[in-house]
């Protein structure tokens, strides 16, 4: 529908027409606490979800929508009865809510408004959206609009906890051709398709496999660039064989594959935080050794760069 149709004009009208209605179905749903609790028979997520659920229902019959109630894991609305072969549109909203906590300066299930603002408990999440998704389906049905696929308006009873109303569904009934969520913060939040929790892992690695084939990749790329923009000569090489000696067996050699194999065993931010210290070490060693010094403002430089190396290697707190 783009923004000049006629048909936004009976959609204002009819929110106008129902505006308070929809307050007063909100504040009549919110009113059932239905926060999960134990099972009992005919009401497997507790007496709370299967009232509210039920309520939900009934507002919806009101509107004069076809309703079902799937043994109290979930309900639907529908602008009329909707064949099991047909496809179909869905939304998909819920009345169950979290447990109310603390910091209410009045009782959670009575919707006050406040500066324009509805509070108590589930008004965004997820009662409102359900009672406008009934609303919705109100005004398809009473205004006649012709529509390509009927809707059904999904009212889940899990899914602040483990979303065992939609699987019940899926179980038992047809899927729809779509399915949209107005829960929570829509439309930020429109689709919900489940959850991933894991961990990627990559194949275990041989250390000195894996050392071997980066020492073999730099030195021949090291050797081709060192003739392309260098000229060494034999009497380079024999003046600094020593030197080159040491820096390819020892430093690169054995040292690098120790710390390959050594940090295949540690947990990674200690590893990442060793390694970041290699030039710390580096200094320390230059003054026992060689007794070379540094600078007030060298030493300030250094101070900077560890506290920074310090600081983005410390775990994220934040993440949940
Ligand atoms: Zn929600």
């Amino acid at each position: 529908m783009n923004v000049n149709d006629p048909r936004w004009a009976s959609i204002d009208a009819f929110v106008e027409e129902n505006r308070d209605n929809i307050l007063r179905d909100i504040t009549r749903l919110v009113a059932v606490p239905s926060v999960e609790g134990a099972p009992e028979p005919g009401a497997p997520f507790g007496p709370g979800p299967k009232a509210a659920l039920a309520k939900a229902l009934e507002i919806a019959e009101e509107l004069g929508l076809s309703t079902c109630n799937a043994d109290s894991y979930i309900g639907w609305a529908e602008t009329g009865t909707i064949a099991d072969d047909q496809k179909f549109l869905a939304t998909i909203t819920h009345t169950d809510v979290v447990p109310e906590g603390n910091g209410w300066d009045a009782d959670p299930y009575t919707v006050r408004v406040r500066d324009g603002w509805l509070l108590g408990r589930g008004v965004a999440d997820d009662k409102g959206p359900s009672i406008l998704c009934l609303y919705a389906l109100k005004y398809l049905k009473d205004s006649g609009a012709a529509l390509k696929y009927p809707v059904r308006a999904l009212l889940g009873a899990n899914e602040e906890t483990n979303m065992h109303d939609v699987d019940y569904y899926a179980e038992h009934y047809p899927m729809p051709a779509f399915c949209f969520t107005p829960d929570a913060e829509f439309p930020v939040c429109n689709g919900e398709k489940g959850g991933f929790n894991g961990e990627i892992v990559s194949p275990k690695l041989d250390g000195i496999q894996l050392s071997f084939v980066q020492f073999f990749v730099v030195s021949v790329l090291s050797t081709i660039f060192a003739f392309v923009f260098e000229a060494p000569s034999p009497d380079q090489f024999r003046a600094a064989a020593v030197s080159i000696a040491y820096c390819g067996i020892m430093s690169s050699g054995v040292a690098y594959t120790l710390q390959i194999v050594g940090q295949k065993a540690l947990d990674p931010t200690i590893a990442s935080l060793a390694m970041c210290l290699e030039s710390v070490f580096s200094a320390l060693a230059g003054w026992l050794i060689l007794g070379e010094t540094l600078s007030t403002t060298e030493l300030c430089g250094c101070g900077l760069m560890f506290a920074a190396i310090v600081a983005s290697q410390l775990p994220d707190k934040k993440k949940v």
